[in-house]
């Protein structure tokens, strides 16, 4: 009897045992859980969103592998990463899709986590083609206002792991979250370069301009190297809009900044500076080179057609006047520099409209002196 007793409270004790152990084991799973969230919550840009999405996800959900699938029908997810340097060799988890419908088509309306075979889940849409494909997945729809963002898939080679009757509590928050964090970044993204670019001809806004025309003058400064503006007006662009209309006219402005950006390096800044005017810094060019190159910009416009869909081609020219930032050690002016610069840049801009436009002119030099620690050393 005492033996039997003995044995019960052993066992109870070891059935004890097991339910702390479990007990623990949530709890340090639910602590990493938050963990990953909070860590989600406080990142600013979609590159590390992605990138941590990835590793921690893995980590933390104990996944052999996962995809992360986002809805970009104009590339601009894609245009943003690029820009902030993604990895995507090293991330091919990450699928952009241009259709976006598919999210609809295939995961449906219910937007709650599909759990099962690899296979039965659709994984082959949001899964990489060249990823091997895992045994059971969790499809977590990435949804905000109803709207499909896109999802993310968790792979486990294990067919037991993702079977339809798991708790999906945890998968579902994270997808929320998840959400919300995409939605935020790239509110974020948006609003940032919207700042910073022109949304018509998408080159650089004045305001970015005017920063870094400032930047790049103290740079010259220190460095004594040369800097050019340009001053670019399309001519007779009345004309076109009068002529064709105001949507024509919107797609010279777009053509007219793409050709002048065909010419230009990837240090070499473009903005639309209002209306038909842009302007260029080149940095390090001397007067002969900021000419040279604005005679190529004048012929690259002055050489192609824009085609209109029902009219004629319409063909364009353009101005351009081009000043010089030099840096001298006997110059004492104290002129503020960014003034001069553009000042003088537009005088020659005038000279060309008035010398019959489809030309550059060069409106010469403004001289400063080298900074300080230049001089000293
Ligand atoms: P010039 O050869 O002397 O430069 O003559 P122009 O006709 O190019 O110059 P003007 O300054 O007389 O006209 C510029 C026009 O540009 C007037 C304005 O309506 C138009 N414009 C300004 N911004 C935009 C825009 O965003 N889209 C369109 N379609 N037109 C614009
Ligand atoms: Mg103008
Ligand atoms: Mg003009």
């Amino acid at each position: 009897m005492n033996d039997d007793l003995e044995t019960q409270v052993c066992v109870l004790q070891s059935h004890l045992d097991g339910m702390i152990s479990r007990a623990q084991k949530n709890e340090e799973m639910l602590q990493q859980f938050q963990d990953l969230e909070m860590r989600l919550l406080s990142l600013n840009s979609l590159r590390e969103l992605i990138e941590h999405i990835n590793d921690d996800a893995k980590r933390v959900f104990n996944l052999d592998s996962l995809s992360v699938v986002l809805g970009d029908e104009k590339a601009e997810i894609r245009q943003f990463l690029v820009e902030d340097g993604f990895r995507f060799k090293r991330y091919q988890s990450l699928m952009l899709l241009a259709n976006t419908s598919l999210f609809k088509e295939k995961i449906g309306l219910s937007h709650r986590v599909h759990l099962g075979e690899a296979s039965s889940v659709l994984v082959k849409n949001f899964w990489p083609e060249n990823q091997k494909t895992p045994k059971t997945v969790a499809l977590i729809p990435l949804v905000r206002r109803g709207v499909y963002l896109g999802c993310m898939v968790f792979g486990s080679d294990d067919e037991a792991r993702f079977q339809f009757d798991l708790s999906t509590y945890f998968l579902e928050r994270l997808g929320k979250v998840l959400s919300v964090c995409v939605e935020n970044t790239l509110n974020y993204e948006q609003l940032r370069r919207s700042s910073l670019f022109d949304t018509l001809t998408g080159v650089n806004n004045r305001r970015f301009f005017e920063q870094r025309i400032d930047e790049e003058i103290m740079r010259s400064i220190r460095t004594g190297d040369c800097l050019s503006c340009l001053f670019i007006d399309i001519d007779f662009f009345k004309k076109v809009n009068d002529t064709f209309g105001h949507q024509v006219g919107d797609m010279v402005l777009r053509h007219v900044a793409e050709i002048l950006r065909s010419q230009l390096r990837s240090n070499d800044i473009l903005a639309r500076y209002g209306g038909e005017e842009f302007v260029v810094i080149l940095p390090t060019a001397e007067e002969k080179k900021g000419v040279e190159v604005a005679e190529r910009m004048r012929q690259a416009v002055a050489a192609a057609q824009l085609e209109v869909v029902d009219k004629e081609p319409v063909q364009l020219t353009v101005s351009i006047g081009v000043s010089t930032f030099v840096v001298e050690e006997s110059n004492t002016s104290d002129t503020l520099d960014r003034t001069a610069l553009i000042g003088l840049a537009d005088k020659a801009l005038y000279q060309a409209k008035k010398s019959g436009r489809n030309c550059v002119k060069g409106g010469g030099k403004v001289r400063s002196q080298p900074s300080r620690s230049k001089k000293a050393g």
